[in-house]
């Protein structure tokens, strides 16, 4: 049986004063139901006040991004190893906005994913087609290449302690939500796609999280769907409110 998983993706929001008010309410009125597991993947600089103010807690924090390389001559990156000193979780790679605005190929993404299971991270590992791939029936297609580059590297079992998040590009920051059958046929196909890599077990205890526009309005129905194991949350999750009701949800499923 998979666990619910939310996680937040505050992307380059936030302010040392601002991140405290969030998170000083987000710990106020953590859900009770507790059922969920719950992290927030933070601009890296504010990875030590997370750490501060959350260690303890039933809150993990993460990063947005992390290196391919562990050390040596990479201006401006941040390693695997790097979040984990400041007891960082998670590591989110291949984010859309990194592949189509940073240039993150596939290849990179592999890189990155690996760096950070070697940095002992739980790699978020996001997937999605984009508006005009989906209305071209490339959807499938899509998602195919972007899982076998992952699993051509390490087979299935290199997802073993990771976690997937199935974000169509068209439905990131832009309100528009995958209704709950597009995010079901999606990480069916997803976890089929592992499955057949003669590694069942893998694919069948994988959490698969949705993102895109989730919101506290749409969480319930999303995380009803037996494949949806929780959801990658961008916008909402700098709205306490929000972010603490699509935890919730996610809890009562
Ligand atoms: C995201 O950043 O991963 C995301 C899904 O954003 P939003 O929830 O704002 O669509």
């Amino acid at each position: 049986m998979r666990s619910k998983v939310v996680v937040g993706n505050w992307k380059l929001n936030g302010s040392v004063a601002g991140n405290e008010k969030l998170l000083a309410s987000l710990l106020r009125d953590t859900p009770r139901n507790g059922a969920a597991a719950c992290a927030v993947c933070v601009p890296f600089p504010y990875l030590a006040q997370a750490q501060g103010l959350l260690k303890g807690s039933a809150i993990a924090w993460g990063a947005q991004d992390c290196s391919r390389h562990d050390q040596g001559a990479y201006t401006g990156e941040v390693s695997g190893k790097m979040i984990a000193e400041f007891g960082g979780r998670y590591a989110i790679v291949g984010h859309s906005e990194r592949r189509t605005l940073f240039g993150d190929t596939d290849a990179i993404v592999v890189e990155k994913f690996a760096a950070a299971r070697r940095a002992g991270l739980v790699a978020i590992f996001c997937v999605g087609e984009t508006l005009a791939e989906r209305e071209a029936g490339m959807t499938q297609a899509v998602l195919a290449r972007q899982v076998d580059a992952l699993l051509d590297k390490g087979g299935a079992a290199g997802l073993e302690g990771a976690i997937v998040a199935y974000e169509p590009v068209w439905a990131i920051g832009t309100g528009k939500t995958a209704t709950s059958a597009q995010a079901e046929e999606a990480h069916v196909f997803i976890r089929g796609r592992i499955a057949a890599r003669e590694e069942p077990n893998i694919a069948a205890q994988l959490p698969i999280l949705y993102g895109g526009s989730v919101k506290a309005a749409n969480a319930a129905e999303l995380f009803a769907m037996p494949n949806v194991d929780g959801g990658l949350v961008g916008g909402a999750s700098l709205v306490s409110e929000e972010f603490v009701a699509i935890w919730q949800a996610a809890g009562a499923h």
